[in-house]
């Protein structure tokens, strides 16, 4: 596989091969979502792309339709767990002053109780 593809000392990527244990709750061909290791919310979950990219800034123009996928699986998740209605947050980090910390794209999925825009 092509280093942009699965890159060997990402924990996510680690996690879509199986290497790394987790949570899967949705998996396509093109995402899968996973229950994140440090919830905030009852309801936490991460959206990933198979595609070992590491950012949102650094997403190719061709590759944002992968966004509007995740997107289509939170929708999905969030109808299946009965939030769709309650309401859900999703959100990009991107960048060091947004907070990423893994450097493989990531959509959070949060939900389960009120949330207020600082957590
Ligand atoms: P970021 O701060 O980069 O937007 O979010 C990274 C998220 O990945 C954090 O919420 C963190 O808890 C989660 N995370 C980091 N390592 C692992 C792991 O090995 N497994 C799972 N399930 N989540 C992880
Ligand atoms: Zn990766």
């Amino acid at each position: 596989m092509s280093p942009e593809k699965s890159k060997t000392d990402c924990v996510f990527c680690k996690i879509i091969n199986g290497e790394i244990p987790s949570k899967i709750v949705y998996q396509d061909e093109d995402v899968i979502a996973f229950v994140d290791i440090n919830p905030i919310t009852p309801v936490h979950l991460l959206i990933i792309p198979r595609k070992h990219i590491t950012s949102l800034a650094a997403m190719s123009d061709a590759e944002t339709p992968l966004v509007g996928k995740m997107v289509k699986a939170a929708n999905k998740i969030a109808r299946e767990k009965g939030i769709s209605e309650k309401g859900y947050r999703l959100t990009i980090n991107s960048g060091a002053e947004a907070g990423q910390v893994v450097q493989h794209l990531h959509m959070h999925f949060m939900g389960g109780r009120i949330l207020r825009w600082d957590n």
